[in-house]
């Protein structure tokens, strides 16, 4: 374990998202000082090709001065500014308006959060509301996909689908149900795109018919699933899923937390399918991770069901301090500007391609059973049977050894459990970058095998 000051402190005092927390007072903390376009620096003074965007966030990239330039003058200006008592900020308007430009037609009205879980979470409620409000108060129950990742606040970890979020919390509520998630490489019906698609829209019938429609609010579901191992389902899957909500009478809620931002390619991964959810979640790339902020979009019929069915003088009981913070705000209509004039969302459709590629190309390398990808967002799967696709046994722990590889060849991604890496290189990334990239990668595969 490192001897830096901060080690101890760290082991002492901060609890860490999403670790064991003995394997970490164990193993210690990595400190991260300084970034700059796609590198990291830590404390030793090593310096890291970060190939995740931090955590599928900094799409821009590090150190991006315009974005700190219209943090500070906002700072200095108005730090806060609460949007309780019909109170509101330049930039927060601003960025809602922009948003609404930029999101699929459908989408007319947004409220900030601090992160994708509280937005998760206030979409969740924003429903219960809708259907209160407009007389169908039995539409209770929520649909999400097997291996889906809603976020973690108490109603969106159980729409979470991942074990290790259940896991001695008392979630999945009794009201939140999963179908099978769309996943090509592993579909007991094969991977044949329609048959794909014609599976989960029986499915979420079923699931719908089972509950009763009337008793059924929403259906959630990431474009692609990224914490569940990057999923990527066929084109024109989106698509179907929000036509069977339509049929449905079932609200489609596209969260976007991951896909948004130009990861996939276009700014939301909706517009690939011309979908048009009634709900979207956005965080992340929003701001990318530059200062912490999400939102939920809604349709005008849900806000309008809301909205106008409200006894007078009773506010809507649902609101944070930190809502469309003006900082927050600031840094989001920069990051945007970065995305569109910028030329940074055109940068990551040139060189998506190229991303694509160095992953199909490492199908040949005997770890790797499945490559999968859209735009800047992918994934290879890694077996220990080409053949019949069987995992690695848990007990040989592959994907912490590749973890230790990685930092060691100076690459930074995310090895999941199930021996899923997952990548989501900024969209500033250069060819050379791709190249240092895959050169890192090949050989961390190339010392675990
Ligand atoms: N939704 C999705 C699809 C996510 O991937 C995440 C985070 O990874 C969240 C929601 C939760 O966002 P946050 O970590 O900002 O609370």
């Amino acid at each position: 374990m490192s001897t830096h000051p901060l080690v101890a402190l760290d082991r002492d005092h901060l609890i860490h998202p999403l670790v064991n927390y003995q394997a970490h007072e164990q193993r210690g903390v990595t400190i991260l000082e300084s970034g700059h376009g796609a590198y990291l620096r830590d404390a030793q003074g090593t310096e890291l090709l970060d190939a995740f965007s931090g955590l599928w966030c900094v799409n821009v990239g590090y150190g991006q001065e315009s974005v700190v330039r219209a943090a500070a003058e906002q700072m200095r200006k108005l730090p806060y500014a609460t949007g309780y008592f019909h109170f509101g900020s330049e930039p927060a308007i601003r960025l809602a308006a922009r948003l609404v430009e930029l999101a699929p037609a459908s989408l007319r009205h947004v409220y900030f959060t601090l992160g994708g879980s509280d937005a998760d979470d206030s979409a969740i409620r924003f429903i219960t509301h809708y259907y209160n409000s407009t007389g169908r108060p039995a539409k209770k129950h929520f649909i999400s996909l097997e291996r889906g990742y809603h976020g973690s606040s108490t109603m969106g970890a159980g729409l979470t689908a991942l074990a290790v979020f259940h896991h001695h919390f008392d979630v999945p509520l009794p009201q939140q149900h999963k179908i099978p998630s769309p996943y090509p490489y592993r579909n007991p019906a094969g991977s044949d795109p329609d048959t794909i698609i014609r599976t989960s829209v029986e499915a979420l019938r079923a699931k719908v018919r089972e509950l009763g429609q009337d008793n059924v609010a929403a259906f959630f579901c990431e474009p692609i699933q990224g914490s569940g191992g990057v999923l990527v389902p066929p084109k024109g899957w989106l698509k179907a899923m929000r036509d069977a909500c339509r049929e449905l009478d079932v609200l489609f809620v596209v969260d976007e937390v991951i896909t948004g931002f130009g990861r996939t390619g276009p700014m939301f991964a909706c517009e690939a399918e011309h979908v048009e959810p009634d709900l979207m979640v956005v965080a992340k790339g929003l701001t990318a991770g530059y200062a912490p902020m999400g939102a939920v979009l809604m349709s005008d019929a849900v806000y309008r069901g809301i909205a106008d069915n409200m006894p007078a003088g009773v506010p809507v009981g649902h609101g944070h301090t930190y809502s469309a913070h003006p900082v927050s705000a600031a840094v989001g209509l920069e990051v945007l500007r970065l995305y569109t004039e910028g030329g940074l969302l055109a940068n990551g459709q040139a060189r998506a391609p190229r991303f694509e590629q160095g992953l199909r190309d490492l199908l040949a390398h005997p770890l790797v059973g499945d490559a999968r990808s859209r735009g800047l967002l992918g994934a290879l799967e890694l077996v220990a049977d080409k053949a019949d696709k069987t995992r690695f046994d848990p007990a040989l722990k592959l994907h912490e050894r590749i973890a230790v590889a990685a930092y060691r060849n100076r690459l930074v991604f995310r090895a999941f459990g199930d021996n899923v890496l997952g990548f989501a290189p900024a969209l500033c990334y250069t060819a050379d970058d791709f190249d240092l990239m895959f050169e890192r990668l090949t050989r961390t595969l190339d010392e675990v095998l």
